[in-house]
This record gives structure tokens, C-alpha cells and sequence, in this order.
């Protein structure tokens, strides 16, 4: 939940465009890879920037979310490039009465024909979200972080608890900010309506949750940054783990003792350890 003064649209612009740099300087939006989304529930005052108006359907029924708006990057675009110009690279949907359809506002200096082409998986964790926990401000952020995209080419680490009492093991931080651990879905085809349905399950379990041997989505009820900051956590424990596959196992990360007491001294609630 976001309270009042909510951010105006050109902060929120901005958020989205640090969040994408960082993404690209941490090594997880090589290429157009990663886009990144956002639902509001206030009204944004969305002419002045973005001019051209047109309606386009929506990839699943939302109905409930009539007269929300959806920043969007466009698909293609680059993550790295928001920051410079966010007309060129983000489209803005308003959400028709009804929710089957909704009015896309772009830039005339637009760069790209149509939204992400992982849209139907975005809308469709906003709309879970935000109706399940009544919120009036989601982000989403889709990147491919390599090194824990690699390890979730590893069986073992395919394995949800194996993952992540592998990855929660080596800075108090890690376990601090992801409680409730990192999800894992099998792989599916981007942008499958498979993809989708196994996305947004995970998702309620878990604000991170990797695609197997593609990447991961994080998400965040607080702002855009945050959900750039889970994947910095997470891409840090497969750098830490990585690290140590390669240099022969000699880590001993925190123990699940030492685990345990950085939970209980800052109350933090955790089932992993
Ligand atoms: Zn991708």
C-alpha cells in the first residue's frame, strides 16, 4: 500500500528507469531481455506526456481493476534506455469499464508497437494481487539475472527448500529480506498461458519467484525499486553460491543456528530454516 502524497507520474517514470540501469548494471536485462510493470489505482494525469490514445484488448478479463492504470514497458525496448526516455519505451493502459479492454497512451516518440510480450503475466499477478491484498499501488519487474539463472539449470537446485537453504546461507540480509524464500517454476515457454497460470501461484507464496533456464519475476506492493532491490539480494546469494561451486564447496555459510538467531533478535517470521 502506497499513502498519500502519492508519487506523481514523473517520479514513478523515474523509479521505473533506475530500476532498469540497475537491472542492466547488475547483468540481469542483456539485449531488450526484462520489462518492467507497474498498476495504480489514483488517477495519473497521463496527456501531457503521452499523446496518442488507442484502444487495445487486454489478455485476460479484469474487471475489478477498471480505471486503473498500467505503465508498461514496450516490448523490445531496452531496460537500460527508460531512464533517458521513458516516452520512448513505456506505454500507459487505463482500464476500461467492463475490464476486457482498456486505452493505451504512448508517446509520439514512441519506439515500440505494442507492450511487453510477457504482459499476460504481469496483468495477471497485478490483478491477483492487488484484489487479494487491496492494494492501490504494484510493481513487477521481469529480469534474467545470470547467475541465478544458471543455477536453476542445476537439478538439485530445481528443488525449492535445496534452493534456498543453499541461497539464504550467505549474508543475514538475505534471509532478512526474503522470508519467505524464492519460488521456483519449471520451464515453460515465455509468454505461455502456462507460464502465466504457474507464475501467479508462486507468486502469492513469494515476492521472488525464478522462471527455470529463462530468469525470474520479482514484485513489490512499495515501489519499483524494491523489486529491483529482492532480485539484488537474490542475484547476490547465486553470485555467493556460484562462488563457491566454483572454488570446491569451501564456504561454510551461516549456520541454520546463526540463522535462526538473526531471525529471533529482529523478529523476523521464516519456515526455510
Ligand atoms: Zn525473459
Amino acid at each position: 500500500m502506497v499513502f498519500e502524497p502519492h508519487p506523481e507520474l514523473d517520479e514513478i517514470l523515474k523509479m521505473m528507469g533506475e530500476a532498469g540501469r540497475h537491472l542492466a548494471e547488475i547483468g540481469a536485462s542483456e539485449g531488450a531481455a526484462g520489462n518492467i510493470s507497474v498498476c495504480l489505482r489514483w488517477p495519473v494525469e497521463l496527456r501531457a506526456r503521452f499523446q496518442l490514445v488507442e484502444e487495445i484488448g487486454l489478455p485476460q478479463l479484469v474487471p475489478e481493476l477498471a480505471g486503473a492504470t498500467l505503465l508498461v514497458s514496450g516490448s523490445g525496448r531496452r531496460l537500460r534506455e527508460i531512464l533517458d526516455d521513458p516516452e520512448a519505451n513505456i506505454g500507459c493502459i487505463v482500464v476500461n469499464e467492463g475490464g476486457w479492454a482498456g486505452r493505451l497512451y504512448t508517446s509520439n516518440r514512441r519506439r515500440f508497437e505494442r507492450v511487453t510480450s510477457e504482459f499476460n503475466s504481469h496483468l495477471a499477478v497485478h490483478y491477483d494481487q492487488m484484489l487479494a491484498n487491496a492494494l492501490n499501488f504494484h510493481a513487477i519487474i521481469h529480469a534474467q539475472p545470470l547467475r541465478l539463472t544458471y543455477l536453476s539449470q542445476i537439478p538439485r537446485y530445481q528443488d525449492e527448500k535445496y534452493l534456498n537453504t543453499h541461497l539464504l546461507r550467505w549474508q543475514p540480509e538475505t534471509i532478512i529480506n526474503l522470508p519467505e524464500g524464492i519460488g521456483f517454476i519449471p520451464f515453460q515457454i515465455p509468454g505461455s498461458l502456462e507460464l502465466k497460470v504457474a507464475n501467479v501461484e508462486s507468486m502469492r507464496r513469494h515476492r521472488v519467484v525464478i522462471w527455470a533456464k529463462h530468469g525470474l519475476m520479482a514484485r513489490s506492493d512499495v515501489s519499483v525499486k524494491r523489486a529491483a532491490d529482492l532480485i539484488d539480494y537474490a542475484e547476490t546469494a547465486a553470485s555467493y553460491e556460484n562462488l563457491n561451486l566454483s572454488g570446491g564447496e569451501k564456504g561454510e555459510g551461516l549456520s541454520v543456528e546463526e540463522i535462526r538467531a538473526v531471525c529471533k533478535t529482529l523478529g523476523i517470521q521464516q519456515t526455510i530454516f
